[in-house]
């Protein structure tokens, strides 16, 4: 029996606003795409948070026994500022840089903050720059099911009568046709539009814009949303499990992208729409121009006044999951204060933990405490499995820390609890802090690499005593072409990366 069998997986599906059991496409296989980032920019700390909710559910999918596929586009085209300047070539005319330059910085930069958090790189991260064939191709979907029209170069998606004939326009965010009339601002070309709410599918470029491409229409762009359309249908299927993305999305760009789908494919993409909450900062939305606002790097050294001392990644990780993905949460120094204390609580139990020997234990211990285990065990997964509820998960954790304390203060003792007992205690508390919440300590590495500089620095302070200078040397060169420093002093020989 898989374990997606023994622990049904339910999700709180945006689509239809209720809890539902999750029933894949084609069981083991699951599809899954998230809306990755702009990359003409460093990655929001909100989208961090969003990124880490869902390596959380792609962890946990995975450890049910499911094989995911998980595919995290990269925008490098046509997201527009309200000026109808692309967000990427604005940024490559202010860095005097090429737009494909803009976006390989700010993609390196958001892979290493995202390396930084732990978590796992999606199965495909496809950019829109490379997926220009097939958004024409889906433009060309939607005028042959006569919901799109051409005006001077520039083709829009019918919405009116798109709404006509499937009637779920505004299905996803609730919204209904009339309300985003009134709302819609005024763009440069809402004259070529049939309707406010119709919305640019390709756009002819004017002659200053420098990305551009053929088209059977004009020289142009495809519209912001059409990237996930296409992406999604070329790598997932027209119709895959999940789609997600932080709730700023859900309108217009999810509803859009289900409407070019259902437009092109004539299916709707997804089963399951998952929606992540917005990250606050002292109780207000975060915001640059009242000065609310933190990234994830000033967040990670410190070097914000919204910040009393840098936190360590783990411990942002762990602060996130804190709370539901679909809940909003509130950053501040103080919250970070307790998470960092949590976070070392666990990760001391953890040690702990990892030092226990079930063959230490005897066969048979005390049955209430065997079952107080088991309980903890299934309510991880009960908990992981009710809508990745990764903050009740947490709670079950720091009862399994406080077992795991009891063991080790001798509170606990060993004929009171059985080998197997002591199995699962270990195993559950390890895997699910490790492989399901991601909460290891990626620097465990440094603790190996400081025994190897012990190591080398020993051969270099032999090398000295017995003046082989050149070998000294060596060792100290060598060291900083890998970037690493070493500094002599009083006290001895130290190093930092
Ligand atoms: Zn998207």
């Amino acid at each position: 029996m898989k374990k997606y069998e023994k622990y049904p997986l339910y999700i709180n599906n945006s689509l239809h606003r209720k809890k539902e059991k999750f029933e894949p496409l084609k069981a083991p296989h699951v599809g899954m795409y998230v809306c990755g980032p702009t990359v003409y920019n460093d990655v929001h700390l909100g989208n961090c948070r969003t990124f880490v909710s869902f390596d959380v559910m792609y962890r946990y999918l995975m450890h049910l026994g499911y094989q995911v596929r998980y595919i995290r586009n990269i925008t490098d085209v046509g997201h527009l500022m309200d000026t109808g300047e692309d967000k990427m070539a604005e940024r490559a005319r202010l860095e005097q840089l090429e737009p494909m330059e803009i976006a390989q910085k700010y993609t390196r930069r958001f892979h290493h903050i995202m390396s930084l958090m732990n978590t796992l790189p999606p199965s495909i991260e496809p950019a829109a720059s490379g997926h220009i064939p097939e958004q024409i191709q889906m433009v060309q979907a939607i005028l042959d099911n006569g919901l799109a029209y051409e005006v001077n170069g520039s083709v829009y998606f019918d919405t009116k009568k798109y709404n006509e004939e499937s009637g779920n326009y505004g299905q996803l965010s609730g919204r209904v046709l009339e309300e985003l009339f009134s709302e819609t601002r005024t763009l440069k070309n809402q004259d070529e539009k049939r309707d406010p709410a119709d919305f640019a599918i390709w756009m002819k470029a004017t002659d200053g814009h420098i990305m551009k491409w053929r088209s059977p229409w004009s020289k142009g762009f495809p519209g912001w949303h059409l990237e996930c359309s296409a992406m999604s249908t070329k790598y997932l299927g027209k119709t895959f499990d999940i789609h997600g993305g932080g709730a700023d999305l859900k309108f217009p760009h999810h509803e859009n992208e289900i409407a070019q789908n259902v437009g092109a494919c004539k299916v709707a993409p997804a089963n399951y729409w998952i929606h992540t909450n917005m990250l606050l900062m002292n109780g207000k939305k975060m915001s640059k121009s009242d000065g609310n606002t933190i990234t994830p790097e000033e967040l990670m050294d410190g070097n914000n006044e919204h910040v009393s001392q840098g936190y360590d990644p783990m411990t942002i990780r762990f602060f996130f999951l804190q709370a539901h993905y679909s809940s909003t949460l509130d950053l501040s120094d103080h919250a970070l204060q307790a998470a960092s204390k949590g976070y070392q609580r666990l990760m001391n139990a953890l040690k702990i933990a990892k030092n226990l020997r079930p063959e230490d234990y005897p066969a048979q211990g005390d049955a209430e405490l065997d079952d107080k285990i088991q309980d903890q065990h299934d309510r991880c997964y009960l908990e992981m499995s009710n809508d990745f509820n990764t903050a009740k998960t947490l709670a079950v954790l720091f009862e399994m820390a406080g077992v795991l304390n009891d063991i080790d203060s001798g509170q606990i003792k060993t004929k009171q609890i059985s080998s197997e007992a002591i199995k699962m205690l270990t195993n559950t508390f390890t895997v699910f802090l490790e492989d399901v919440l991601g909460l290891e300590k990626v620097q465990e590495s440094s603790s190996k690499l400081d025994d190897v500089m012990q190591i080398l620095l020993e051969i270099r302070q032999t090398a000295r005593a017995e003046k082989n200078w050149a070998l000294s040397d060596q060792v100290r060169d060598q060291l900083a072409e890998a970037g690493i420093k070493i500094k002599d002093s009083k006290e001895g020989t130290s190093y930092s990366l």
